[in-house]
């Protein structure tokens, strides 16, 4: 099912873009956590991550792991966090959170940032990769 994540895919909206191959694209959440909070997401439409085929959910976990470490070394935190929801968007993504604190993961505590702060986010964790 086309959902907002495909206008995203399809250059018809736009993202602060992080990352990007043939299968997959890692842009940051418009509502993050935390500054970096990054979404990583198959460009097919698949609505639940455990519906993927296993080669294919396999690389959606290496094209993270990728995006994570990049994360990982532009945003100073604790740790990197991850977690799958989708009750708001539902085609597959991967939430990777800069995370010092619990409350972090909670999708409750919100940042704000300005569009310059993400662009210049993302083009710093782009560089990284
Ligand atoms: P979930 O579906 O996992 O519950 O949450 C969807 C996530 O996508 C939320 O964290 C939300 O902020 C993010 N999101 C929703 N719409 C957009 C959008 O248009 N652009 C971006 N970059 N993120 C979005």
């Amino acid at each position: 099912m086309a959902s907002i994540f495909t206008k995203i895919i399809n250059g018809e909206i736009p993202c602060y873009k992080v990352a990007e191959d043939e299968h997959f694209i890692a842009f940051l959440d418009i509502n993050p956590n935390a500054k970096g909070h990054t979404l990583c997401v198959p460009k097919q439409e698949i609505n639940k991550i455990f519906e993927m085929e296993e080669s294919h959910y396999l690389e959606l976990m290496k094209f993270s792991h990728k995006v994570a470490q990049a994360l990982e070394r532009t945003v100073t935190c604790k740790r990197i966090g991850m977690a799958v929801v989708g009750l708001e968007v539902p085609h597959v993504h991967v939430h990777l959170i800069p995370i010092n604190a619990m409350q972090d993961m909670t999708f409750q505590h919100k940042v704000s940032m300005e569009s310059s702060e993400f662009e210049a986010l993302a083009e710093a964790i782009q560089k990284e990769i």
